[in-house]
């Protein structure tokens, strides 16, 4: 390298962990924010159950005079989450129950989860791992994932190897360079998978160096968490193509979250604007899941049905999503809708169009 070039990666390396620095990273920065006085009280109370951390960059995308604007809905604690409701899980989608080993989630026979750390750069209000977070708190070593890495080893049909968390981008690149490497070393894995809100929130990180630590024998798939068309910005753009043009598959899950992106007009806006604009396809909408005190940011799942099927007849397949719902005790993710089935008679089939019109479809076989 060049000395030039080792300037503008030092650079590159530094922007990011200032963009940390200069957001919240503890309950006590939120003081320097302009909140409401309920808000500030039940900072510090939710803050207790799940951790309070914010990028500059992403902060700086808050309207502070809009009390409901949708980026701060997700990260500042609200009042409305100190309220838990029954039937709210700890562990929503049953992720310990499925850990044969420390680090690791196997509920599926061709893919595992894997959690090399469980610290992110941002912590969402909505998560679904919050209780993980704030109980196992840890990041990442070597030696805490070498017996996921020995169970992944043993296991031939084990295809996928999802890194998750936490958020696995908000690593450093040496780390993320040795685990990649060690996954590469075993010979049945096919698919490296990488779940993340960095580009979102954090878009100053997807540098050089991160690119470089996740290119080798995998294809290697991200999968960002953008909710909402505010989110989608220059720097998040830049962040994208860089991804793109490394030649990693770039997809996006939602989550559905009242008052922050359940209409139908914010739906298709963040959908046309992930597939045209960054160039990642939208994979799932996710129904809410039964975190605790998030009963404010849920919806029905009927009303998730009536935005997923003006949805379906709004955009075309590649910016749709599939409206899913990620089970309780480990059953997986079912697409919930919308169902265009209207009734079976014999081999007949009534089926309604994208128009609202029914059409009879015959089965004809050989
Ligand atoms: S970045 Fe992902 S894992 Fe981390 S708090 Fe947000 S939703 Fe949860």
């Amino acid at each position: 390298m060049t000395t030039d070039t080792n300037l503008k990666a030092a650079d590159a390396d530094s922007a990011w962990k200032d963009d940390i620095r200069a957001g919240v990273r503890h309950v006590r920065d939120l003081a320097s924010l302009p909140l409401s006085p309920a808000e500030r009280s039940a900072a510090q109370e939710a803050a207790v159950r799940h951790k309070v951390r914010a990028p500059k960059t992403y902060l700086d995308l808050i309207d502070w005079n809009d009390p409901a604007d949708p980026i701060r809905a997700q990260i500042i604690p609200s009042p409305d989450e100190l309220v838990e409701t029954e039937g709210e899980l700890d562990d929503p989608i049953a992720d310990h129950a499925f850990s044969p080993v420390p680090r690791l989630t196997h509920r599926h026979a061709d893919r595992v989860l894997l959690f090399p750390t469980y610290q992110c750069a941002v912590y969402c209000r909505f998560c679904f791992r919050k209780e993980s977070l704030t109980s196992i708190g840890r990041g990442y070593t070597r030696d805490a994932l070498e017996e996921a890495f020995s169970y992944i080893e043993a296991r031939t049909e084990i295809r996928e190897v999802i890194l998750t968390g936490g958020d696995p981008l908000s690593l450093p690149d040496k780390a993320l360079a040795e685990i990649r490497a060690r996954i590469e070393a075993i010979a049945h894995v096919r698919l490296l998978r990488i779940h993340t809100r960095v580009p979102v929130v954090l878009p100053t990180r997807i540098t050089p160096g991160l690119v470089g630590a996740l290119q080798g024998r995998l294809m290697v798939t991200i999968v960002t968490h953008f909710n909402h068309a505010r989110e989608i910005t220059p720097a998040t753009e830049l962040a994208c193509r860089t991804l793109r043009q490394a030649g990693f598959v770039l997809l996006n899950q939602s989550v559905l979250l009242k008052g922050v992106n359940d209409t139908v007009e914010a739906l298709e806006e963040l959908c046309r604007e992930l597939m045209y604009r960054l160039g990642v396809k939208p994979y799932y909408l996710h129904h809410g899941d039964l975190a605790r005190g998030m009963a404010h940011r849920r919806t029905t799942i009927a009303e998730g049905q009536a935005l997923a099927g003006a949805l379906r007849a709004r955009l075309s397949g590649i910016c749709n999503p599939v409206y899913v719902l990620d089970l309780p005790e480990g059953g997986g993710k079912v697409p919930l809708g919308p169902c265009h089935i209207e009734a079976r008679e014999g081999d007949n089939w009534r089926i309604r169009g994208q128009d609202g019109g029914e059409r009879v479809y015959r089965d004809v076989v050989g």
